[in-house]
């Protein structure tokens, strides 16, 4: 019989109460808590979105795709966001990719995932693998759900430790080079 050792932990109760409705809301995000509070504050105060599902990994978006460092983890990522599209009934999905703005410090701003799976690159290579990989799961998404609408964004650190939610185009087909470009930020205040 399994036994269970005392604890002086107190039971904490929560205000909150437990939601019966489900938020069809689906953030893909980078674990990373460096930028959690950035990130809450981008959810709520500029989407307006309090309630939503979480599949928070390692490299967020970039976790459903397969890379040198293993076949399997995307794989298996797309099967749970497969798996949560279906049985959360998800309507809207939100991609967030973060690293540092290009050409600025702090370079430590850089998500640790993608320098695993791409030691000794740089900032801007870096972005277009994830330009590459969030167009790869826009489409993954798109052709597992055609219902879905999509939102998807990079969360760039600027130099002032600030974060900039910039606005990544969904193109038609699903394959955008235009994240990161001069003629997609030329327009932007940085
Ligand atoms: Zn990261």
């Amino acid at each position: 019989m399994t036994h269970i050792p005392p604890t002086e932990e107190k039971v904490f109760m929560t205000s909150a109460k437990w939601r019966q409705e489900r938020p069809h809301i689906l953030v893909v995000a980078c674990s990373d808590g460096r930028y959690q509070e950035a990130l809450d504050e981008f959810l709520l105060n500029h989407l307006g979105i309090e309630d939503y599902d979480r599949l928070y990994a390692p490299g967020g978006p970039g976790a459903l795709v397969s890379s040198a460092i293993s076949h399997f983890r995307g794989v298996q990522f797309q099967d749970e966001a497969k798996f949560l599209l279906d049985a959360h009934g998800l309507e809207r999905v939100i991609l967030i990719v973060h690293g540092p703005v290009e050409g600025s410090r702090p370079s430590e701003a850089r998500c640790a995932d993608y320098l695993r799976k791409m030691p000794g690159n740089s900032v801007g290579e870096m972005r277009l693998r994830q330009a590459e990989d969030l167009s790869r799961v826009a489409t993954l998404m798109k052709s597992h759900k055609p219902t879905v609408s999509l939102q998807i964004f990079a969360a760039e650190v600027r130099e002032d430790r600030r974060v900039q939610f910039v606005p990544v185009p969904v193109l038609s087909d699903y394959t955008f080079p235009l994240w990161g470009s001069a003629d997609f930020f030329s327009g932007l205040d940085r």
